[in-house]
């Protein structure tokens, strides 16, 4: 086995901003490419962000058993690690760099329990995690409301993760994340 690290929030407080600077300090890091059936935003690309599927091929890789976790995030829109992706990592002697959901999060976490570093990502308020979600400028308002309704009982659960970072600063935010990961990386 080797390491992960996993981050877990609701979306919009900055995860994958904060994935992507890390990225560049950390070499030995490599991202976990989830599956999704949501659309491509633009910019996206698959196998790059995400491995976009039909909702009816993400099924189907589900009984297949080709999921190490999945979860129907929104109604209608699921999310999924494939395990080919810890193989694909770990046989290259890299770092896996999770982007999941809460209860993603706790599922990975049990998997892999002390060789994963959970990371929950909080934003400074909800006031804040609104306006990143809008000035993003990638969703619909429906899509929004969904994010945000959803937030309130994912915010509850950061306790349960082994680190909170506060992501009011990005730098500060990134520089705290990076101290963490570097002690769990050296123990
Ligand atoms: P997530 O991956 O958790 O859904 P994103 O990384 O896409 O979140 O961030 C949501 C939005 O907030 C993006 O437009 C991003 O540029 C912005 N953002 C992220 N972190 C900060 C920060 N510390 N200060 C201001 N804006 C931020
Ligand atoms: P977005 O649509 O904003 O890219 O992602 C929405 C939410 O789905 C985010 O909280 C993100 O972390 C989560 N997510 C992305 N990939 C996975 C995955 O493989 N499993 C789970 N459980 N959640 C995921």
């Amino acid at each position: 086995m080797g390491k992960a690290i996993l981050f877990s929030a609701p979306s919009g407080c900055g995860k994958t901003t904060i994935i992507r600077e890390l990225m560049q300090y950390f070499d030995c890091f490599d991202f976990s490419i989830s599956a999704t059936s949501r659309q491509p935003r633009e910019g996206e690309r698959d196998g790059v962000d995400y491995y976009f599927l039909s909702h009816d091929d993400f099924k189907r890789r589900v009984a297949a058993g080709d999921f190490l976790e999945w979860e129907e995030v929104y109604q209608g829109t699921c999310y999924g690690t494939l395990k080919s992706e810890v193989d694909r990592i770990w046989d290259a002697g890299r770092v896996i760099v999770f982007d999941v959901d809460v209860n993603g999060g706790h599922s990975i976490k049990r998997w892999f329990g002390t060789d994963a570093l959970s990371i929950f990502v909080m934003p400074p308020s909800v006031e804040v995690l609104e306006q990143r979600l809008r000035s993003r400028g990638t969703d619909s308002e429906e899509s929004i409301r969904k994010r945000l309704a959803r937030s309130a009982r994912e915010l509850e659960e950061a306790p349960q993760f082994d680190v909170t970072i506060v992501n009011d600063d990005l730098q500060r935010a990134v520089q705290e994340t990076r101290t963490v990961i570097e002690k769990f990386l050296n123990e």
